[in-house]
Order: structure tokens, then sequence, then C-alpha cells
């Protein structure tokens, strides 16, 4: 699989504290990768960094087939690009349908703008219906967002995501206090979801990494301190000890 982000040698200071430290990472399209690493680790930094909202004093932010530098780029071109970020906290309209939730979010063409007569057109209400199949809210279109669980919540802020049709979506604790059917959900969800973009996911919930079955990068001090499979770095030394705080 060819490269899509590849992030090298960045390091980022806050007031003289590197929280950031001559990180290298890479992402590949269509890849499902999980994030993880103790609290101050630089998860949120290094996810801030790639979307453009922190800008690091040194390294490269290379992106796509050709390598586009996302430092000089502001956020909004950052997400016009490809890349989305699902942030803890859903920001659906509740008053809205899930359906229209989901038809304000889709991918317009340039120049489009919201006028009050819109119409979704056939092939929009097509794509609408798909994705709230892929989301599992496809029996639930017409119900107000207010109505949906917190769980649904979340996945709807997902397709809202996808509406957007990123080529990598960064997700911050999607499974956070959710229940475990809805949790088992969200892994199928994004599962599918990476089928055809590359999803990077920061989690704590160990179970939760291990149903993704995907590569995992521990964060520590702002560096990458091991990379591989689940068991392969619950088994790393280094790993067990910044776990375990020693
Ligand atoms: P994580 O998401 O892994 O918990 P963060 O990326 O939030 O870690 O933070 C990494 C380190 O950088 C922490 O020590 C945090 O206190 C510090 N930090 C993050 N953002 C700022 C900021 N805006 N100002 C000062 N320090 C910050």
């Amino acid at each position: 699989m060819s490269t899509l982000l590849e992030v090298s040698g960045v390091s980022v200071s806050f007031d003289g504290f590197r929280a950031i430290n001559n990180l290298s990472f890479r992402i590949a399209d269509a890849e499902m990768r999980a994030v993880i690493g103790p609290n101050g680790a630089g998860k949120t930094t290094f996810m801030d960094i790639v979307t453009g909202k922190t800008k690091p004093d040194e390294g490269r932010v290379l992106w796509g087939e050709k390598s586009v530098s996302l430092l000089k780029m502001s956020e909004a071109k950052i997400a016009q690009a490809g890349v989305g970020r699902k942030f803890q906290k859903p920001t659906v309209f509740e008053d809205q349908s899930v359906q229209e939730n989901l038809l304000m979010a889709l991918k317009k063409p340039r120049g489009w703008f919201p006028v009050l007569s819109y119409r979704p057109s056939g092939e929009d209400l097509a794509k609408v219906a798909t994705l709230a199949n892929d989301i599992g809210l496809g029996d639930a279109l017409l119900r107000k967002s207010g109505e949906l669980s917190h769980g649904q919540k979340q996945w709807l802020e997902i397709g809202i995501l996808l509406a957007q049709e990123p080529r990598l979506l960064l997700v911050d604790e999607p499974a956070a206090g959710m229940t475990p059917e809805e949790r088992e959900k969200t892994t199928d969800i994004l599962v599918e979801a990476a089928r055809t973009r590359a999803v990077v996911v920061v989690e704590h919930d160990m179970e939760f990494v291990r149903r993704l079955n995907c590569k995992v990068t521990v964060l520590h001090e702002g560096s990458v301190l091991a990379e591989g499979s689940l068991d392969h770095v619950t088994s790393n030394q280094d790993v067990i000890d910044v776990y375990l705080g020693r």
C-alpha cells in the first residue's frame, strides 16, 4: 500500500516542554491503526499536528501520492485535502433527523452553497441510505438525532465525517461511555470504514484495540516507543514499564 501520511522528525514544544519529540509515523492508504499511550504521551497533540491545529517547530508532515506538505496549510485546507477528525463529544444537529444530518454533511461540488429550497437528489438520498446502513442506523434514518442513544450519536458523527469522503479519519476514543454491545458495533463500523480509507484510532481500552485487529503504535513522551501487533507491543518491556509507571 502506498503511503498516505508521513510524519517525520516532528517536534513541538509548549513553553519549553517538548510534548512531541522527534516523532516519525507513517500511515498507508486504507490502513487501520490504533494509537495508544499513557496520559500526556502526546496523542492529542499528534492529532492536532495532522489536522493543522498545532504547527510543529520542526519536522515534516507529508500527504498523499504527491507528498504535499501539510505544514503551510490551514485546518480548513487540510480537511478539504481529506483529513477528517472525530472528537469525543458528538456535534450532531439534535433537531434534525439522521437523514438530514447526513445529507447536510455530504461532500458538495466546489462552488455549491446551501439554499433554502435545497431538495436532495435521488443520488444523494441513496448515498445517505448506504451511509446510514454502514453506521448501523439504517432503521433510524427518519428519527430525530436527539432521540438516539449515546452510542448511536457517536455513529452518526462517524457517518457525518464519512459523508465528507475523507482519505484519513482520526478518531479519538470512539468507544468511551458506550455499552459493551455498542462498543462491538463501533469496532465493526470502523473496520468497515477502513476498507476504503485510512483510520487512526486513539484508544485506552485494550479490549477495543484488540478487536480492531490492527497495527498498534505506542506513544510515550512524544515519540514512538513501540509499534506492531497488540501482542507484540504489550509484551515489550519498555511498554510494560511505561504502563506500570516504572
Ligand atoms: P495525550 O493526548 O497523550 O494525553 P497530549 O498530547 O494531550 O497527550 O499532551 C502531551 C503533553 O503536552 C502533556 O504533558 C500536556 O500537558 C502537554 N500539552 C499539550 N497541549 C498543551 C498546551 N496547549 N500547552 C501546554 N502544554 C500542553
